[in-house]
């Protein structure tokens, strides 16, 4: 479903009604022959169906639609930059637990300060694939909320497995 061989190792958060992958979660850090390597943005949307209607809204101009709503919405800046330091503090209490004692300041400082689409800004929207993965997974980021209520999460009729078909059939 990644279209490759996954670098880090990961679990499945959430499947689709169909019984398939949906969301996965990587190591939010890891060390390559002695080289750390963070992953803040650590949560992949996996579904077909999802990603496809998603990038839809990206090419109506919906990150810049999001963009502005944080900009210009006090109440849905709190909630989604709350939602944002939850992640960072996961990530961190995961990092911590998979490299006890050796994780170094830098890496925890990127992963306290960086959104889940892998911004330095907090403020900033990037990628609405990776806002989606957190509100399915951890149901705590208002712009994934929203756009699942555009898209509608896949039901048993309409899922993942139609749209790899449609696909095939290109
Ligand atoms: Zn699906």
């Amino acid at each position: 479903m990644l279209g490759r061989e996954p670098r880090t190792p990961f679990t499945i958060k959430t499947f689709c009604p169909d019984g398939t992958p949906q969301v996965l979660m990587a190591d939010p850090v890891f060390n390559e022959e002695g080289v750390w390597k963070p992953f803040p943005a650590f949560l992949w949307l996996v579904c077909p169906r999802l990603k496809t209607l998603v990038a839809e809204l990206e090419q109506q101009g919906q990150v810049r639609e999001f963009s502005q709503k944080l900009a210009s919405d006090d109440d849905f800046k709190e909630k989604f930059l709350h939602g944002q330091n939850e992640i960072a503090r996961l990530r961190v209490s995961m990092a911590e637990k998979i490299y006890p004692g050796e994780l170094p300041e830098y890496i925890r400082e990127i992963l306290s300060t960086t959104t889940i689409a892998g911004s330095r800004d907090f403020k900033g929207v990037k990628c609405l694939h990776s806002h989606l993965a957190q509100e399915l997974a951890f149901h705590n980021n208002p712009i994934g909320a929203e756009v699942l209520e555009k898209i509608k999460n896949c039901s048993r009729e309409d899922c993942c497995g139609k749209y790899n078909s449609t696909r095939s059939d290109l």
